[in-house]
């Protein structure tokens, strides 16, 4: 029984030495010990579904991950100031996914880092320093990132908008002012930017830009209507700005039908901003943007990052893109998106819970409501639903401003099994006491 204590003591020490504001997931935490394709294993070997890690996007433990990170290891691992072919290769093979236009890289360690690089090129670039976000965005946890991030710094005790940020709403077509099916909606939430340009001129700031994740994540899985981006990269570049696409969450095929989430919304941004899945664990953050906009930036101070961009994660990033490709995956998570959509729909027609089913590919939210018209949110109920699917040992993720939305978000590897497992333990859920709106 030593592994229950072991489970004991990790969480005992944790408490004692952790910081306070370091959340657990679930009533009851688990410890997972290890992992195969889209399953994990607990401290006794029992299995999980993992239905919310988008990390490990080619599934936990590749082998062939295991082989490239033991061969370099062996070899050497250093930084970017020397010459190497596998710092070339990564970026050649990164930029056979992405338009022409953007042709110019440079590595980092995280998402948050990487966030942190494009509003340094932003600002280079426009001669601005303002920015303008939808609301309850997420781009990382550095100082800069943070002020970019409504959903951290309108938190209760957090920072407060700086005065060089102005919000826009998030384009929610379930929840927002314009609604699914409404032609203008896209128009209508893109033409808030005019206002918010308004209001950093109207206080004589300039504008550097405008930064989203292209499908907000943890403002609630939200699919932006058609023409939203098209709109309001319209108005920032009119107005002297730079857009960036964080794809942090949507890129690298997650979509199934896009390899980046900006190609489905029809715009070509400035700089585009990569993280978690393309280290598939590894830690590995990208900039991507334009010759004119690294020209502008590299004015300035050399740009150097000690671990970023080094041999080890280059051979991991070029190898996760190869799995992608090699193994089919994009095509997989638009047929487990589609799979996964239709059995969910099945069960919106049955749970009155179920507000709304919304997704593309592998990038998919659940809203639960206690009223269907009134939309009122079912914090109490997900939270029940999300603690029952982990004891069913279905691991999935909530999401959005009232943490209301189930977050469906598994690694690539998802098989047709697997999704047909994940709804039957959700329809059986759902049937519960704890599960009535
Ligand atoms: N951007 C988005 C959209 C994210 O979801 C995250 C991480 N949740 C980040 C940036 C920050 O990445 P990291 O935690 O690797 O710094």
């Amino acid at each position: 029984a030593h592994v229950a204590t072991d489970k004991t003591h990790v969480r005992d020490v944790r408490a004692r030495h952790f910081g306070g504001n370091l959340r657990l997931s679930y009533s009851d935490p688990v410890m997972l010990m290890r992992g195969w394709r889209h399953h994990l294993f607990d401290e006794w070997g029992r299995p999980y579904l993992d239905a919310y890690n988008n990390v490990p996007h080619v599934g936990h433990a590749h082998p062939r991950l295991q082989a490239v990170a033991a061969d370099q290891l062996l070899r050497m691992n250093s930084n970017t100031r020397y010459l190497h072919p596998a710092q070339t290769g990564f970026a050649e093979k990164l930029l056979t996914k992405l338009p022409p236009e953007l042709s110019v890289c440079w590595f980092v360690n995280s998402g948050s880092e990487a966030n942190e690089l494009a509003l340094r090129l932003a600002r280079a670039a426009s001669g601005g320093k303002a920015m303008i976000t939808p609301d309850h965005g997420y781009h990382g946890n550095t100082t800069g990132a943070i002020d970019l991030s409504a959903y951290k710094f309108n938190a209760p005790g957090g920072v407060g908008q700086p005065d060089w940020v102005e919000l826009v709403d998030i384009p929610d077509d379930y929840r927002g002012a314009y609604l699914r099916g409404d032609p203008q909606a896209g128009e209508g939430y893109a033409a808030q930017v005019d206002a918010a340009i308004a209001r950093l001129t109207g206080r004589g700031q300039r504008l550097a830009g405008f930064i989203a994740e292209t499908y907000p994540s943890v403002g609630g899985q939200i699919i932006p209507p058609p023409g939203y981006l098209q709109g309001v990269y319209a108005r920032i570049r009119a107005a002297g700005g730079v857009c960036i696409a964080d794809e942090v969450q949507t890129g690298l095929g997650r979509l199934g039908s896009h390899y980046f989430a900006f190609e489905a919304q029809g715009v070509l941004p400035d700089i585009v901003v990569l993280g978690k899945p393309i280290g598939n664990g590894h830690p590995i953050g990208v900039v991507i943007t334009t010759p004119a906009i690294a020209r502008a930036f590299e004015k300035g101070p050399e740009f150097f990052s000690t671990f970023g961009g080094s041999t080890l994660s280059c051979r991991m990033g070029k190898t996760v893109l190869d799995i992608v490709d090699d193994e089919g995956l994009m095509q997989n998570a638009q047929a487990m998106g589609e799979r996964l959509m239709q059995g969910l729909a099945g069960l919106a027609a049955r749970h009155a819970l179920i507000g709304d089913v919304r997704g593309q590919g592998l990038f998919i939210g659940v809203e639960m409501v206690t009223d269907r018209d009134l939309r009122h949110p079912a914090t109490r109920q997900t939270s029940y639903v999300l603690n029952r699917m982990r004891e069913e040992r279905v691991l999935i993720g909530c999401e959005g401003p009232d943490n209301n939305i189930l977050k469906i978000r598994p690694p690539l590897t998802i098989d047709a099994e697997d999704v047909d497992m994940l709804l039957d333990r959700l329809d059986l859920i759902l049937s519960e006491n704890g599960s009535q709106p």
